[in-house]
């Protein structure tokens, strides 16, 4: 599963309150034995028959058969990292049962985990959603400097640098002025030195880097921005110069603590850029598709270079097959129960189409987003964007590579 796909069902399934203990998470290891996992499942389902409360125990053996019906339905076929299996009553009525199945081929590998607990357990899950997007942390005095690359809440140190500039105070022997200019050469060659590491860091993270912070105690990291050491496409990645007491590893995490303010403005105003250039070609005329047809029509036709999503959106697809002819239709609809009462004509031979399922249509249009290489915008409903998006073209809307 694609990370933003996968971070839209967590986002779904951590909504999900079980009103007892019924919710079942299962992380099942790449190539783990099948009958060990069967004998697993059926230990639990008779253990569930002690469950007191009727609806719970009814619910968890209810959830474990479906859990055991699936795994003997894909034939215990496991993805290449294992699987994940989320199951349970998903229903808030008291009384009524709605068991739902969600299996997730996990990005990376998996350990054996069986929770059955009010909320379904996530947290590996979460772990493994990569960010999509990188940050540079350069601290920096007149001796040393660090280079960390930041990815959500961690950081990898990439590299260090040492000014080989002597101290302050010469020794005796050479004359001062002689002392002063080696002390500037070598400070010089520290500095280039720091802007390669920093050019080099920036060329590696590519499109993902998403913008950079400058920091350090005093103020040489001033000097070394308004002197010409970096190039002009890496200085206007630079969102922000601050002070921090150190320039190690210390250094990097104290700029990652006040950096945070400057860095989710980076993204808000990444969103509102994305926004205004969909909203730009929209008034044009040009490249944007919008109306939930005509940008799922794009994403299916590899077109998109640009998915924006409000992270309210909610749309369905509907599959329908004709039982005479075997034609088979999709219809979008923001109410799945539009879909279920939709009288669909066969376009061949003009029977009474059968719906055959109907999916989660946000979710396939950031999956066909990330296999064509499009980049995808989840955008918050708060901002005044996310309302244009929301309002102006009902959640959903596409930059396009070129028009159909
Ligand atoms: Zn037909």
């Amino acid at each position: 599963m694609e990370d933003a796909a996968l971070k839209r069902l967590i986002r779904e399934l951590e909504n999900i309150r079980g009103t007892g203990t019924q919710l079942i998470s299962l992380y099942i290891p790449p190539k783990y034995p099948r009958g060990d996992i069967m004998s697993m499942l059926t230990d639990e389902h008779s253990k569930a028959g002690n469950i007191k409360d009727k609806t719970t125990r009814k619910n968890v053996q209810a959830a474990l058969a479906k859990i055991m019906n699936y795994l003997k339905a894909i034939d215990y076929k496991l993805p290449e990292n294992g699987l994940v299996v989320f199951c349970g009553n998903i229903s808030q009525k008291p009384g009524e049962q709605d068991i739902r199945l969600y299996p997730v081929a996990p990005p990376m590998p998996v350990s054996k985990i069986y929770r059955c607990d009010s909320t379904f357990y996530l947290d590996p899950l979460r772990e493994m959603v990569k960010p999509t997007e990188y940050y540079m942390i350069v601290t920096m005095d007149g001796k040393e400097a660090t280079i960390a690359l930041v990815k959500g809440n961690t950081y990898d140190i990439v590299a260090r640098i040492r000014s080989l500039a002597p101290g302050k105070h010469h020794a005796g022997g050479q004359s001062a002025r002689r002392f002063e200019r080696l002390r500037e050469i070598a400070d010089n060659e520290y500095l280039k030195k720091l802007a390669e590491e920093i050019k080099k860091t920036f060329e590696d993270a590519g499109d993902a880097l998403k913008g950079i912070i400058l920091a350090g105690p005093g103020p040489k990291k001033n000097e070394f921005y308004n002197k010409d050491y970096l190039p002009n496409n890496v200085k206007e990645k630079i969102l922000g110069i601050i002070d921090t007491g150190y320039t190690n590893e210390y250094g990097i995490r104290e700029a990652l603590e006040n950096a945070k303010d400057i860095l989710r403005d980076a993204e808000i105003v990444r969103q509102k850029q994305a926004v205004d250039r969909f909203i730009g070609e929209v008034i044009k005329g040009g490249l944007a598709e919008y109306g939930l047809e005509n940008v799922y029509e794009a994403l299916k036709e590899g077109r998109v270079d640009t998915l924006l999503v409000s992270e309210d959106a909610e749309a369905w697809v509907g599959k329908y097959v004709c039982q005479k002819c075997g034609t088979e239709v999709e219809r979008l609809a923001k109410d799945p129960e539009e879909l279920k009462k939709a009288e669909v004509a066969c376009p061949n031979c003009g029977a009474t189409m059968q719906l055959d399922v109907i999916e989660d249509a946000i979710e396939e249009m950031i999956e066909m987003a990330e296999n064509t290489g499009a980049e995808v915008f989840m955008i918050s409903p708060e901002t005044e964007e996310g309302q244009k998006l929301s309002r102006g073209f009902g959640g959903v809307g596409a930059i396009v590579r070129y028009k159909a």
